[in-house]
């Protein structure tokens, strides 16, 4: 069993990331389930401290994966992106994943398309969302003043009762501050997205493998978007008692699947 809790779908920026080809990717790498996220919910440009022209709300990006997910025949479920910078109808999208908390299993905030840091007010209510309604956070993290590992550890301390995941365990860095959070948060969780092998292990081994989930980004980088996890994959294969709790075990239990 393996489940990639972060996979994306959507046209944005400079992706576009084909459903059909993320579901050939699962089922050529033994994938069985996964959580998604639309990145059609990208506030700001990548390149600019300006708001994209054309912003989708939430509720309708979300509606639309939904739909996508309903009909696909395999076992995914959605990381609703929030939209914390340009929406304020919290209401709206509480009784949105309420009505669709079977498919919904979990928030994705993305401080760099958000263009807010984690210590902004405006997220506070998406997480008030995620502890009512028992909903994990995925956060990315990366080697920036928006989204550094200290900050999200900091954002775990405010809400002891959230679980969070720290996606990319700071991108852009050596991961050693990222590993270092993780063993100060019970409600932390360390995630694979582009980390190096050898940090993967180093967190294994430092803060337990129950601190660690799997997640890759796919299908961002096209047909060869598990490339960058064949090392894990095989190790996965040669100790499958060594690397069960990263590779499904605690995604089942965190996200309820
Ligand atoms: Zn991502």
């Amino acid at each position: 069993m393996i489940i990639d809790t972060h996979l994306h779908y959507g046209k944005k920026v400079m992706f576009d990331l084909d459903f059909s080809l993320l579901i050939s990717l699962m089922e050529a790498h033994g994938i069985d389930k996964g959580l998604i996220s639309s990145i059609e919910c990208c506030e700001y440009r990548p390149d600019a401290d300006e708001l994209l022209e054309d912003q989708k709300p939430q509720i309708e990006a979300n509606k639309e994966l939904l739909e996508k997910i309903k009909g696909c025949g395999k076992d995914l479920y959605i990381s609703f992106w929030c939209k914390p910078a340009t929406e304020g109808n919290i209401d709206e999208v509480y009784s949105f994943i309420r009505e669709n908390r079977h498919y919904v299993r979990g928030l994705k905030l993305h401080p760099f398309y958000s263009r807010l840091p984690l210590e902004d007010a405006r997220y506070d209510p998406y997480i008030d969302i995620a502890e009512a309604l028992d909903l994990p956070v995925s956060v990315h993290t990366a080697n920036d003043s928006l989204s550094g590992p200290g900050q999200l550890l900091a954002m775990a301390k405010r809400f002891p009762r959230v679980n969070f995941i720290m996606v990319h365990m700071g991108l852009c860095s050596d991961n050693e501050e990222a590993i270092e959070c993780l063993g100060q948060a019970d409600n932390l969780i360390g995630d694979t997205t582009w980390v190096h092998f050898d940090k993967v292990l180093k967190a294994v081994e430092i803060c337990g493998p129950e601190k660690m989930i799997f997640g890759t980004d796919a299908p961002i980088d096209g047909a060869r978007s598990y490339a960058f996890y064949e090392q894990l994959l095989r190790a996965y294969q040669d100790d499958h008692a060594k690397w069960e709790h990263v590779m499904y075990k605690n995604a089942a239990r965190l996200f309820g699947i």
